[in-house]
């Protein structure tokens, strides 16, 4: 079919349009299956104390076993199902998971740790977000102070009143907040001190920058100290070399996350992780193969 416009434009709807109609709306129908089957898992990636290497905690990173596809990450399916509204139930069985999962990993490792979850804005949309949080909470019994959720700049796009009251609410079940991917948005500044946050999660774009750009080590240093003046603690994302620990240690920054670390694993790997009640060791990171 072709249909011309005014100003004589063709518009033609090309094969690969339909294509990509059919795929979009099979990817849907798949993400409704995959919530009914239970495909999706959580991993686990440690957070570090970067002085000893200690694990303070974990960060849950969604994962779906796709019957055909394998195993997908995040970036393949995270964006159609906030589109799609799937985010919604699929964010629902992140808390629930993450929440049930807790005992078992404080038992291995003897202690409580930090579980952080993340927390798409779409989710905190939906009225009821508050109070199905409590309901976890009731079910599986963990304590709040050592639950973390992940918000990111997007949710002050919404009505700023209305997430204020909900940032306090949620603070005064004892659960803490994290400023995710903090620095990569338009404003971030703007929300530091106008919101109740606990963390600000620096953006892994800022750490892998740091020794190649003095400017990027400014920014660093800059964001830890803003955080240190407004009483909220910092993690690093992404820490991937020896260097970039030594230099955010030098910092005054402790806590991190990265694959000099750990890459986030299954949580029964994470288990036997906790279980050895060791420290971390160096991960040597994906490189070329040093010559001689
Ligand atoms: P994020 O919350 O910023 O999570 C950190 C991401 O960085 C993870 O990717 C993690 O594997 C990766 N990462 C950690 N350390 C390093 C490192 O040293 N080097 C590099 N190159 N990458 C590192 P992942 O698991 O693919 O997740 C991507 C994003 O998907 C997350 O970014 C988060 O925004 C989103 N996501 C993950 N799980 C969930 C979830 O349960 N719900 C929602 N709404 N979003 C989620
Ligand atoms: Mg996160
Ligand atoms: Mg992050
Ligand atoms: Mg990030």
């Amino acid at each position: 079919h072709a249909k011309r416009e005014g100003g004589g434009r063709v518009v033609t709807y090309h094969p690969t349009m339909q294509e990509a109609a059919m795929a979009s709306m099979q990817a849907r129908l798949q993400l409704t299956a995959a919530i009914q089957n239970e495909e999706f898992e959580l991993f686990y990636q440690p957070l570090v104390d970067m002085r000893d290497w200690s694990i303070f905690g974990m960060e849950a990173l969604i994962r779906w076993n796709h019957p055909t596809r394998g195993l997908l990450f995040p970036g393949d399916f995270i964006k159609l199902a906030e589109e799609s509204g799937h985010i919604v139930s699929i964010g629902q069985w992140v808390i629930k998971r993450g929440c049930r999962d807790m005992a078992a990993l404080h038992a291995a490792a003897g202690k409580k740790l930090l579980m952080s979850l993340n927390v798409s804005s779409k989710q905190l949309d939906v009225p009821t977000f508050f109070s199905e949080l409590v309901e976890v909470l009731e079910e599986t019994k963990i304590d709040p102070t050592w639950l973390q959720l992940e918000i990111t700049e997007s949710i002050f796009l919404t009505d700023a009143a209305r997430v204020g009251k909900l940032f306090e609410d949620i603070r005064a079940l004892g659960v803490q907040i994290a400023f995710d991917d903090f620095g990569t948005g338009y404003s971030s500044l703007s929300y530091i001190g106008k919101y109740p946050i606990d963390t600000l999660k620096l953006d892994q774009s800022f750490v892998k920058n740091m020794s190649k750009s003095p400017i990027n080590a400014e920014i660093v240093q800059f964001v830890i100290n803003i955080a240190a003046a407004a009483k909220m603690k910092v993690t690093a994302e992404g820490v991937e070399e020896e260097e970039q620990r030594r230099q955010l240690v030098s910092y005054g920054c402790i806590l991190a996350q990265g694959f000099l670390f750990s890459k986030g694993i299954p949580l029964i790997e994470m288990i036997e992780l906790l279980a050895r009640r060791e420290a971390l060791t160096p991960k040597p990171v994906d490189k070329p193969a040093n010559p001689g």
